[in-house]
C-alpha cells in the first residue's frame, strides 16, 4: 500500500511537471530576396512575410519594426543617448567625470552625414496585390489592413525595400571599429510580436530585442569577394566557396555577384554580415553543432580566434548537459558589431574574448531557444545569460571560490547607487544605463544563483533542464519559469519573485546573542532587511566539526534537501521562520564555550547586503 501509493504521489508529481504550457503564439516564414550595393551601401530587398494569426483577437493592424531608422540626428535613439549623456553617475580613478551614456554612441548618431545615416525605406507593403496604407512612426511602420486578419488564419504581406546601410554606431552598420564592412543585424523589415499582452511595438532606443517564431529563407546577393556570414545554413556552399564549399567562387561565377542562399529553421530574428578578407574555420564539439568562427584575415589575433574556437568546443559538453544541448545544425562567431551582440545561430562579436563568445552563445538558451521578452524581462536573457556563462567559464577554468562573486558584487554596487530600479522596469524606460545594466546583468544572475540556495544546487539544476524542456521555442515569462521551480522543489516561490523581481528590497542578516541557557546554546539570528530569505547558519566547533543549521521561512511551505550543506557538515534542520518575525533563536545541543565561530551562509548565495554582521568568532 504504501509503496503503491508513492508510486500514484509520484505520477502526478511527474504529470504536473510535464504538463506543455498551452500558450498561443503567432508564426512567420520570411522568403527574403535582397542585394547589396557594396560601394553604395544600399541593400534592395524583397520580403515575402507568410503570418499566421494564432491568437483569439482579429488584428486590424500590425507592425514593422524598421530600426535603421534610429541611426538618423534627432532620432530617440540620438535624443536618448544625448539625454543618458547628461546624467553624471560619478569620476573615475583620474578623477574623470563619468556621464551614464553609451560610449559606443554618445552624440556620433547626431553628426552623421547623409550618406553614413542609416535608414529603411518600405516601397509597400501588400496583401493579394492590394497596398495597404501605411504610417511611419520612425523605427515602427504601422501597417492599417484593408481586410482584418481574423483568429486562427493567416495571409501574406508582399513588402518592397530599399535600406542604407548606417556607419556603424550601435551592433548594425559598415566600417566598424576593427574594420568590418558588413554587419546586418536588424536590416529587414520585421513584424513585431504580438502576444497574450499584446502588441510590442518599441521604437528602437538601443536596447533589446522580440521576434516572432518562424522559418527563414534568405537569399542575398552581392559582390562575389566577400565572404557572408549568416544566421542559418548555407544551402549552396560548393557554388560560393569561400571556405564553406569545395570549390572558389571565382570558377563558378562569371559576373561580379553572387548568391547566397540561406535556410533558418525556427528561429526569431536571421542576422548575416559580410567582408571581403574574411576568414572561416571549423570546429566541431562531440555531439554538438558544427561551429563556424569567421574574423578578418589581416588580424594579428590569429592565435587567440584558434584558441576561442577550441574553448568553445571544449565547452559545449558542459553547456549541453547543464542547460540542453544547442538544437540547430550550426553556430556561427561572426567578427563584427561593436562589443558582442546575440542573434539566432550566430553572433556579432568585436574579437576574440573567450568570455563574451561564451556569454554570446549562451544566449542561444536564453533568450535563442527560451525567448523571452527582452524588453519586459531583460534580467531574464542578460542574467540568465550572465549565470550560464559564468558557470560555464568557471567550470573550464576550475575556479574554486565562489563563482558568481561578480554579479553580487555588481548587485550590491547598485544598492550602493541609490540608482537601483526594479528589474522588472522595461528595459527601455530605465532612468539610466547604469541601472539597466547592472539590474539586468548582476541583479538577474543572482536570481539565478540565489535560487540555488533556496532550493538547492541539485534542483536549481533540475529546474534549468525542465525549462528548457518546457519552454525551448516559446515565449516564456518570470512566472512560467517560478512554477517550474515550484513544482521541482516543492517549495512556494511566489514570494521570492515579488521581492526580487517588483521591488528593490534588500536581504540583511546578522548575528544576534549568543547565550548558555540550561547547558545549551542560544543563538539569535537578526532580520534586518526587508525581504525575507530562509537561512543557513555554519556552526563550527573548535574539535573541528561543523553543523550546518537550516531555517526555512514560512513562505515556502516547504525545505531544500540536506544535499545542499557544505562538504563534511552535518544538516540540521529547525522550524520556519514567520517572515513577520524579527528574531529567531536557534538552539544548539552543545556548550557554548564548545564552539569556535558562527557564519550565516557561507556559501556567498545569499544576496545578503551587509555581510559584515553575519559571522561570529566566539573568543576562547
Ligand atoms: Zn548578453
Amino acid at each position: 500500500m504504501k509503496g503503491l501509493l508513492f508510486t500514484a504521489l509520484t505520477c502526478v508529481v511527474v504529470a504536473s511537471v510535464q504538463a506543455q504550457p498551452s500558450r498561443w503564439q503567432q508564426r512567420v516564414h520570411y522568403q527574403i530576396d535582397a542585394s547589396l550595393d557594396v560601394s553604395k551601401n544600399l541593400v534592395n530587398g524583397q520580403e515575402k512575410l507568410t503570418y499566421w494569426n494564432n491568437s483569439p483577437d482579429t488584428l486590424n493592424r500590425i507592425f514593422i519594426h524598421l530600426y535603421w531608422n534610429a541611426f538618423q540626428p534627432n532620432s530617440m535613439m540620438d535624443q536618448r543617448s544625448i539625454f543618458l549623456g547628461k546624467t553624471l553617475l560619478g569620476y573615475d580613478k583620474n578623477n574623470k567625470a563619468v556621464f551614464d551614456w553609451d560610449d559606443r554612441v554618445r552624440d556620433r548618431i547626431n553628426n552623421l552625414k547623409p550618406d553614413e545615416i542609416g535608414f529603411q525605406k518600405v516601397q509597400y507593403v501588400k496583401i493579394a496585390g492590394k497596398e495597404q496604407q501605411l504610417v511611419e512612426h520612425e523605427t515602427i511602420l504601422e501597417v492599417k489592413l484593408d481586410k482584418p486578419l481574423l483568429p486562427q488564419s493567416k495571409t501574406q504581406f508582399d513588402i518592397a525595400f530599399q535600406a542604407q546601410v548606417p556607419l556603424q554606431v550601435r551592433r548594425s552598420g559598415r566600417d566598424n571599429a576593427q574594420g568590418v564592412r558588413f554587419s546586418m543585424s536588424q536590416w529587414y523589415p520585421k513584424i513585431a510580436e504580438y502576444d497574450y499582452q499584446g502588441w510590442n511595438a518599441n521604437p528602437y532606443v538601443a536596447r533589446e530585442f522580440y521576434g516572432v517564431w518562424g522559418d527563414y529563407e534568405v537569399n542575398l546577393t552581392l559582390n562575389k569577394e566577400y565572404l557572408v556570414a549568416a544566421t542559418g545554413t548555407l544551402q549552396n556552399p560548393d557554388e560560393v566557396g569561400h571556405g564553406y564549399g569545395k570549390t572558389t567562387p571565382a570558377s563558378q561565377s562569371r559576373s561580379g555577384n553572387l548568391t547566397w542562399r540561406f535556410s533558418a529553421p525556427n528561429v526569431h530574428d536571421f542576422v548575416w554580415a559580410a567582408d571581403p578578407t574574411y576568414k572561416l574555420i571549423t570546429r566541431r564539439p562531440a555531439n554538438g553543432p558544427l561551429l563556424y568562427v569567421v574574423y578578418k584575415k589581416d588580424s594579428i589575433q590569429e592565435y587567440n580566434w584558434q584558441r576561442m574556437a577550441d574553448t568553445m568546443q571544449l565547452a559545449y559538453p558542459y553547456m549541453a548537459k547543464t542547460f540542453g544541448p544547442y538544437p540547430w545544425k550550426n553556430y556561427t562567431f561572426i567578427q563584427g558589431g561593436d562589443g558582442g551582440m546575440e542573434y539566432p545561430m550566430a553572433t556579432l562579436i568585436k574579437g576574440p574574448g573567450v568570455g563574451t563568445a561564451l556569454h554570446e552563445w549562451m544566449h542561444s538558451w536564453y533568450q535563442g531557444l527560451l525567448a523571452t521578452n527582452e524588453s519586459l524581462y531583460p534580467w531574464m536573457d542578460e542574467g540568465f545569460t550572465t549565470y550560464a556563462d559564468t558557470r560555464v567559464h568557471s567550470y573550464l577554468r576550475k575556479d574554486s571560490g565562489f563563482w558568481y562573486a561578480d554579479a553580487y558584487d555588481g548587485y550590491y554596487r547598485l544598492v550602493r547607487s541609490g540608482r537601483e530600479e526594479p528589474i522588472s522596469t522595461h528595459a527601455d524606460h530605465y532612468n539610466t544605463n547604469y541601472a539597466y545594466g547592472n539590474a539586468s546583468y548582476s541583479k538577474g544572475c543572482v536570481f539565478l544563483a540565489q535560487l540555488g540556495y533556496i532550493v538547492g544546487e541539485q534542483t536549481l539544476d533540475k529546474i534549468l533542464l525542465e525549462y528548457y524542456d518546457q519552454w525551448k521555442f516559446k515565449h516564456p515569462n518570470p512566472n512560467d519559469f517560478i512554477r517550474i521551480a515550484e513544482k521541482l522543489s516543492n517549495i512556494e516561490l511566489q514570494w521570492y519573485k515579488e521581492y526580487w523581481v517588483y521591488t528593490t528590497k534588500t536581504i540583511d542578516y546578522a548575528v544576534g546573542d549568543i547565550n548558555l541557557v540550561n547547558g545549551k546554546t542560544e543563538l539569535t539570528i537578526k532580520k534586518l532587511g526587508h525581504m525575507p530569505m530562509p537561512i543557513d547558519v555554519l556552526v563550527t566547533y573548535k574539535d573541528g566539526s561543523r553543523e550546518l543549521h537550516y531555517i526555512p521561512m514560512n513562505l515556502m511551505y516547504g525545505s531544500k534537501p540536506a544535499t545542499d550543506a557544505p562538504a563534511g557538515a552535518k544538516w540540521i534542520e529547525h522550524g520556519e521562520w514567520k517572515w513577520t518575525q524579527g528574531e529567531y533563536q536557534v538552539v544548539l545541543d552543545r556548550n557554548i564555550t564548545e564552539i569556535k565561530s558562527v557564519q550565516i551562509d557561507p556559501s556567498l548565495r545569499l544576496a545578503d547586503v551587509n555581510r559584515g554582521n553575519n559571522s561570529l568568532v566566539v573568543p576562547d
